[in-house]
């Protein structure tokens, strides 16, 4: 499954906001995705799913705007708590990335074409 250059930059965008998490809570030397810990990989592999799903694509705003909302609780509360702890480092370590991210923020996602499933 290939992602569109839109859901790959957001893919890249969450992958380094686990990275900069894990390392500061998990000590684990994440400087790659594979050397994240066994729980944050996991996350990163249920988020990449995720977009390949996603019905928005190209239009797709960030997922703390998305009407959808389409991970699963724990994942969610997981998600949530990583974007808050990464989301103001990545602006340092990743300046464009941080500015793509801020500015897909501010998109409002559109009306979703078909009922997407939670799973
Ligand atoms: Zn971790």
């Amino acid at each position: 499954m290939s992602l569109s250059p839109r859901l790959y930059r957001e893919l890249k965008t969450i992958t380094v906001m686990v990275q900069i998490y894990c390392r500061n809570h998990h000590k684990s030397a994440a400087i790659q995705a594979n050397a994240l810990c066994e729980d944050c990989s996991g996350f990163l592999e249920y988020a990449r799913k995720r977009l390949a799903h996603c019905p928005f694509a190209q239009q797709k705003p960030t997922c703390g705007n998305c009407t959808i909302h389409c991970y699963k609780k724990d994942m969610q509360a997981k998600a949530k708590q990583i974007m808050r702890y990464s989301g103001p480092r990545m602006l340092w370590r990743h300046p464009i990335l941080a500015l793509f991210h801020l500015l897909d923020s501010r998109k409002k996602s559109p009306e979703p074409s078909h009922q997407h499933q939670k799973k």
